[in-house]
């Protein structure tokens, strides 16, 4: 794996395989690199000639200044987690690669996402997601680029972001990674002790409930006992959860719907913020 931390010769690279007609997939981490983001890379390796990884925290993306500067950094494993994995580059920037110009600027109309479950409770991260994104999509120009399902609504931002700037990205959502418990891999997971990982899965579990109980009563009542298996697990404090239509997040009052449907919860344990989704 060859390792980059200027964007003009990782372009000049990427140039250079671009001639050869190689096909190139992406894959955006912020690093401290588990499973989750290992499916990603493997999903990519087996659908183009190279595969590009970026480890970058994003300090935009981040509206509380605490989850920032905690957030965990492991990159001497992360480096040995992709050269095994078979990753071909890492674009490892520093900030003033990605923001030479300072602070970014640029606001993108994401509608209602912005607002909504996320957008709610973390007003800015997805205006920084999307400037963080379109900086590394314009210097990785991938063919395809991957993201996990664990972020549901991210997901939905970023495929709007390819949207609103006309991109020709293919964006490929990767199933949720979780551990034999059900608790979805997560690099803030790092900052949980091994007793709050196991209270953790009452995320899981109360999907699950969710998951396997709203056709039988009604889904109001569905999510307050899957609300109240949080609490009980010792979660200090539920963001949301939300049943919505999965394809516009918007909540949904009743069962009868033959739309898709969507799980979504953020909640807090030891003040760590965890967020998870199911499909149901
Ligand atoms: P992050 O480093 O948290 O920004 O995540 C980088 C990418 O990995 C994002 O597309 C995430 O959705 C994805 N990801 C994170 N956790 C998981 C997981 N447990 N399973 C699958 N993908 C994941």
């Amino acid at each position: 794996m060859i390792l980059y931390k200027n964007k003009t010769d990782l372009i000049a690279k990427i140039n250079s395989l671009k001639k050869e007609g190689k096909s190139i997939g992406f894959v955006p981490t912020m690093g401290a690199l588990h499973q989750g983001h290992l499916s990603l890379i493997k999903a990519s390796l087996q659908q183009n000639d190279i595969t590009i990884c970026s480890i970058f925290v994003n300090p935009t993306q981040f509206n509380d200044a605490n989850d920032f500067n905690k957030y965990p950094i492991t990159i001497e494993n992360d480096i040995l987690q992709l050269t095994e994995a078979g990753a071909n580059l890492l674009f490892l920037p520093n900030i003033d690669e990605i923001y030479p110009e300072g602070k970014p600027t640029e606001q993108y109309n994401l509608g209602n996402l912005e607002t909504i479950w996320e957008g709610q409770f973390r007003p800015g991260h997805f205006q920084g997601v999307c400037q963080v994104v379109q900086r590394l999509f314009n210097i990785v120009q991938p063919d395809k680029a991957y993201f996990g399902q664990k972020d549901y609504q991210q997901c939905m931002v970023i495929k709007t972001l390819v949207h609103l700037l006309q991109l020709s990205i293919q964006i490929v959502i990767h199933p949720t990674v979780r551990e034999a418990s059900g608790l979805a891999l997560s690099s803030r997971n790092l900052r949980l002790k091994d007793d709050d990982k196991k209270r953790a899965v009452a995320l899981y579990d109360a999907l699950t409930f969710i998951k396997q109980n709203r056709a039988k009563t009604n889904l109001d009542e569905c999510k307050e006992k899957a609300q109240q298996m949080i609490v009980d697990a010792g979660f200090e404090k539920i963001d949301y959860i939300a049943i919505c239509d999965a394809e516009t997040l918007q909540p949904l009052q009743t069962e009868n719907s033959a739309k898709p449907k969507v799980a979504l919860v953020a909640a807090y344990i030891s003040c760590v913020r965890l967020i998870d989704n199911m499909l149901l």
